[in-house]
């Protein structure tokens, strides 16, 4: 290796691989190519490329020029092993003079280097991945300068970018184990496995462009772009004053930063283009951020994330949102966070599986995940930042776990996953027909949760009771407009039919929090789960409620409708909403219509103030069904959206449990079905805990159904009512343990 000037050698180099990239050809033949260019304008006697294997402890030799050919895909070292092995593991260049002197050396013979003594290993690295090793070496002993390391670096840095684009990542998986596989320890919201290509929900366009034609013409490129991004922030400021500011606020200060900024202008002058400048200034600070210990500094990596990608599009695309696009056959929607709304803006048909961040169990994103039979994750953390748009995801719903590129092992698991599904699945079919009785002769009803005509497919399949929960916002939700009452009564029609007579439970329109409408103007609102929302929306705007009741009334005309209406705190709320009801009955016998023959009046029990009205609020219903999401998230005083209160609190407590068994008790003394249909009623061991308590009737998500129903097939459910007492005695903070210690002694099916 002759010594020139970096900077200048870089940019020449770096020219001439974008020649070898852009040509048509094998990629074993462009990294041949590569490998052999770098050989020549390096005047280095070899160039070797190593590549990283799927165990991400193994380099493999993918191409060389100088050393024997055979030893391609033959000599691989371990992390750690060699010179080779040891800079991978320290993630540093390795300049030695005399490789044979050296402590670390190690010999690969069928490589023919014993003739060369100076070598010099530069990792090739993408965040903290280590993708595999650049290394020249020499006949003679020599020391490398900076300059020379420093270009090689620059090659590396190149080759990380191609690595990481679909055709390396093709040709990678064509060549029998060699993978760069990820694991990450998440929390799964649901059981369920999906593999797929990660489509990002702020869509990170692919880099395509990786060296500059014109270092010139790149900085302008580049400052256009970050003028046009730092110039979106600001008019997305001035237009929102909600939450969204203070996001912006943090956002902007992120992207004014200069440093950051001066990185990125200092990589193109090395030769990278505009976009490839960007994400590698992002690298470099993800990698110097994310070992902080510091909450603060570490959320800061994620506005980053954001902001990379927000400049990316407009260097790439020249404005923001151009990259909709169709979603691959298989695909993993991968979101900080997301509204339910959001997710059905997708192709469902195409969803195999979610990473959503910031998602909680009872958020309604996960609600109707859940619904909908999509596995769904989260809390990946540090992980989260590594997922590329087109990457191939693996979803393990099962033990909470996260695969990047995963091997064909772990496909081949996968594959074993979603067959035993399919059995599982095949043995609650089986179920269908037979009553939802225990094992010694109690009857429960098991009802569904639907929203969208997905749903629809479980009613069928189950052979369940009816439906106890119809969110009927779920429609409102994923139009366009407000639906009218014709459309609406099309819509509740439609179930009706579907259902055949089983009993079909109305809620009225439960939005706000987390459930937004698209078309209406979010408010800015310190605790909107505690704000207006829900049945508190509906009597402000009783117009609304009306309408809705009125397509209710005609859905079901001739037949029985029962009508709930959530987040109820009062009896006078209940009193307002029942009058609505009685006055659309009046105006529609008034109008000549059919109205339905019997009305059903219930509440959904989900603030604790309901609770401790509930003998009142009985003597109004003919029925309640008690809401846990909400009422957990009441009674503990802890968010259901926010992720880090997920596992501090659990319904299986004493506190809740007890609370529940009042709901339950009170009911039955006034002659008033309780049912539960909150998550807790569609998770096996919660629903057992449920039916001791002495509730009969719960309804839940269908894909929890098959579970519920094999669970109570099993249970002996007078021998846990004989236990309970002493269950509930026990002082512990969740007696979760317990049931569970409980079912096992007594081989219920969990
Ligand atoms: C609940 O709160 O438990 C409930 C069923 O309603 P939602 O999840 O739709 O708020
Ligand atoms: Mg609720």
């Amino acid at each position: 290796m002759v010594e020139v000037d970096a900077s200048l050698m870089s940019r020449m180099v770096l020219r001439l691989l974008r020649q070898i990239m852009a040509e048509e050809g094998p990629t074993d033949g462009k990294l041949a190519g590569v490998v052999k260019l770098i050989a020549e304008k390096t005047s280095s006697d070899v160039c070797s490329c190593y590549v990283m294997q799927e165990d991400s402890v193994s380099l493999e030799l993918f191409a060389t020029h100088g050393l024997d050919a055979r030893a391609i895909h033959s000599t691989v070292l371990k992390v750690g092993e060699g010179i080779v092995g040891k800079s991978a593991e320290k993630r540093s260049s390795m300049p030695v003079s005399d490789a044979w002197t050296h402590p670390d050396f190690s010999y690969k013979p069928e490589t023919g280097e014993d003739v060369y003594h100076s070598l010099l290993a530069v990792p090739i690295v993408r965040g903290k991945r280590v993708l595999g090793v650049l290394v020249v070496q020499d006949k003679i002993q020599r020391d490398y300068v900076d300059a020379e390391v420093e270009t090689l670096e620059t090659v590396a840095m190149v080759l990380a970018e191609m690595f990481t684009q679909e055709e390396f990542i093709s040709y990678r998986r064509s060549i029998k184990g060699a993978y760069i596989e990820r694991k990450i320890k998440c929390v799964s919201l649901g059981s369920g496995y999906g593999l797929g290509r990660a489509v990002l929900r702020t869509p990170r366009p692919k880099i395509s462009h990786v060296i500059a034609s014109d270092i010139g013409t790149e900085i302008i490129k580049f400052t256009i772009g970050y003028d046009k991004m730092i110039a979106s922030l600001e008019d997305y400021k001035k237009l929102d004053k909600g939450e969204h500011k203070d996001i912006m606020e943090a956002y902007s200060m992120v992207a004014n930063d200069k440093g950051w900024k001066n990185k990125i202008i200092a990589y193109i002058k090395e030769g990278l283009a505009a976009e490839t400048a960007t994400e590698k200034a992002y690298q470099d600070m993800w990698e110097r951020l994310s070992g902080v210990d510091n909450q603060y500094l570490r959320e800061r990596i994620h506005d980053l994330r954001d902001i990379t990608d927000r400049l990316l599009q407009f260097l790439i695309y020249g404005k923001i949102g151009a990259t909709h696009k169709e979603l691959p056959e298989h695909t993993i929607i991968v979101a900080r966070n997301m509204g339910p709304a959001e997710l059905l803006d997708y192709d469902l048909t195409k969803v195999r599986g979610l990473v959503v961040e910031e998602a909680t169990p009872t958020m309604h994103v996960a609600i109707v995940a859940k619904a909908l039979n999509i596995p769904l994750v989260c809390r990946v953390g540090d992980g989260f930042a590594k997922i590329a748009d087109g990457d191939e995801i693996g979803v393990d719903g099962g033990s909470g776990h996260l695969f990047i590129e995963p091997s064909e092992h772990i496909r081949k698991e996968f594959y074993k996953w979603f067959a035993e599904k399919k059995k599982l699945q095949d043995k609650y079919n089986k179920l269908k027909n037979i009553p939802s009785k225990t094992s010694d002769g109690v009857d429960v009803k098991l009802y569904l949760n639907v929203g969208l005509p997905f749903d629809y497919d479980y009613i069928k399949r189950t052979g369940c009771d009816g439906v106890g929960l119809f969110r009927t916002e779920i429609p409102f939700m994923a139009s366009a407009k407000m639906p009218t009452v014709e459309e609406q009564t099309e819509f509740y029609g439609n179930l009706v039919k579907v259902l055949k007579g089983k009993r079909l439970v109305f809620r009225t329109l439960d939005v706000g929090s987390d459930k937004v409408l698209p078309y209406w103007d979010k408010v800015k609102e310190e605790n909107p789960a505690m704000g207006w929302r829900s049945i508190r929306i509906t009597l402000d705007r009783p117009s609304i409620m009306s309408k809705q009741l009125r397509a209710m009334i005609r859905a079901t005309s001739g037949g029985e409708l029962n009508v709930m209406f959530p987040m109820v705190s009062n009896v006078s709320e209940l009193l307002e909403a029942k009058e609505i009801l009685q006055n659309e009955i009046a105006k529609e016998t008034e109008a000549g219509n059919e109205i339905p023959a019997k009305v059903n009046v219930g509440t959904m029990i989900e603030v604790p103030s309901a609770v401790f009205s509930l003998k009142d609020i009985l003597k109004e219903v003919d029925f309640i069904s008690v809401g846990t999401n909400d009422l957990a998230q009441f009674v503990f005083a802890s968010d259901r959206a926010n992720p880090k209160l997920q596992d501090r609190y659990d319904t299986l407590s004493p506190a809740f449990l007890q609370i529940m068994k009042k709901i339950i008790d009170e009911a039955n003394d006034a002659g008033v079905t309780a049912s539960v249909c909150g998550e807790m009623a569609g998770r096996p061991l919660e629903a057992m805990a449920l039916l001791a308590l002495g509730y009969r009737n719960l309804s839940m998500s269908g894909s929890q159904y098959g579970a519920v129903k094999s669970m109570l097939l099993s249970l002996s459910l007078g021998d846990l009512e004989k236990d309970m007492p002493k269950i509930m005695a026990i002082n512990d903070v969740s007696l979760r343990k317990y049931f569970k210690d409980y079912a096992e002694v007594n081989q219920i099916d969990l």
